[in-house]
């Protein structure tokens, strides 16, 4: 194996020139933060070349980007992102969720698109360092959260098709208003017609662009519907896989052996998105809600034990569930829609109700897993009780 002598990319050489005109932060309830795209005061960038390896990252205002019209990006779909959020705790504190595995995902999500491996630990230094900058004046409340985006893009030109010989890494962030439904996500499932998100040998386990562009006429075909989410489907036989951009959980007895199962698809063929909210429900469900677990949790005592399984299954057997009176709940999960209750689910003709008997503590319904599930995560997230997935900045 090659070792490269190339600069690596260095958080520690981050350089710093701060925006003298500094923006004005909406309030919680204005519109603005509806559009999703009001950003913060500074990005940082970090650009690479196959020549010459990283150049030192910047902090530098927020702004436009100069490219080639020839930018590899613009043409071939280079480009992978993230997700997260940053948190205002009720303690005042500001915290990332488990920022160590989106830095992890950046990375396998570059190299999946011929972009440049992106060390994991310095991305997160990265990122850290960027929310210690913004993080104080853009969350001024508690309870509070602002979204983050780091991505990669092939910046180099490049009109022929080829690996990208450089790109830029950056990282901004900006308001969104909380995403929750009180009323429970409705659904429609995929039908051929709407094409499907992900397949065998593709790349629905990356978070490269190329994954979304691609569904967003379906989506937005669902939403004049009165859908909020499509819930995409794979092959003949109708294998649930996703929700929207989230992953998707359902609560049922089982046909055979009658045992309650909290289930989601498995990672194994790459289909499916590791997300980070997904890993943690089955995480938590493992440690306190599984048959077996000896960790009770509050909030979880009246909760009957359940199998927790990854396991693929299919529309028909979602059907067949709640026609047999099987089917408990039905949830997405991610990071954007956090925990997001699901009441229905359209298939074709069939309309599938799910119920929502938990009511939360902000007086939403919601299943009484995912509801659990999402009150434990939310304590995490801002503070309420102290957990390693909660980095403080
Ligand atoms: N699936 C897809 C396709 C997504 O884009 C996302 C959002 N990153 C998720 C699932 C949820 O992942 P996470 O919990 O890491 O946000």
């Amino acid at each position: 194996v090659a070792v490269s002598h190339k600069p690596q990319l260095d958080a520690s050489k981050l350089t710093y020139e701060f925006n003298k005109n500094p923006k004005v932060v909406a309030a919680v309830d204005d519109p603005v933060r509806r559009l999703q795209n009001s950003t913060t005061d500074h990005m940082i960038t970090a650009k690479w070349t196959e020549a010459n390896g990283w150049e030192h990252p910047k902090l530098t205002p927020y702004g436009p980007f100069q490219l080639e019209p020839t930018a590899s990006c613009l043409h071939y779909a280079t480009e992978a992102f993230e997700g997260m959020k940053a948190y205002r705790g009720v303690d005042g504190k500001l915290r990332l969720f488990r920022p160590d595995l989106n830095a992890k995902r950046m990375n396998l999500s570059s190299v999946r698109i011929a972009l440049p491996s992106i060390p994991p630990e310095e991305m997160e230094t990265l990122i850290k360092e960027f929310i210690a900058i913004d993080g104080p004046k853009w969350l001024p409340d508690p309870n509070t959260f602002i979204y983050l985006r780091p991505a990669v893009i092939g910046s180099g030109a490049a009109l022929g098709v080829q690996r990208p010989r450089e790109a830029t890494v950056f990282i901004i962030a900006a308001l969104f208003p909380p995403l929750d439904k009180p009323t429970g996500m409705r659904l429609l499932a995929s039908t051929e017609d709407m094409g499907v998100r992900a397949w065998h040998g593709g790349h629905g386990a990356s978070k490269v662009g190329a994954n979304y562009g691609p569904t967003l006429q379906a989506q937005g075909a669902a939403g004049a519907r009165g859908f909020d989410q499509v819930l995409w489907l794979l092959g003949p036989e109708g294998r649930v896989t996703e929700a929207g951009a989230s992953n998707f959980f359902v609560v049922w007895k089982n046909k055979t052996t009658g045992a309650t199962q909290l289930v989601t698809a498995p990672l194994g063929d790459r289909i499916i998105l590791d997300g980070v909210t997904r890993r943690s429900v089955l995480e938590l469900a493992r440690k306190h809600l599984a048959i077996g677990s000896t960790e009770p949790r509050a909030g979880g005592e009246d909760l009957e034990k359940v199998e927790v399984v990854e396991e693929n299954f299919t529309i028909t057997d979602m059907i067949e569930a709640y026609d047999e009176g099987r089917l408990l709940e039905a949830f997405a999960c991610g990071t954007a829609f956090f925990i997001a209750p699901v009441n229905g689910v359209q298939y074709k003709d069939k309309e599938i109700e799910v119920p929502m008997p938990m009511v939360m503590p902000d007086g939403s319904r919601a299943g009484r897993y995912g509801g659990t599930i999402k009150v434990w995560l939310k304590e995490i997230m801002y503070g309420v009780v102290d957990h390693p997935w909660g980095v403080v900045i």
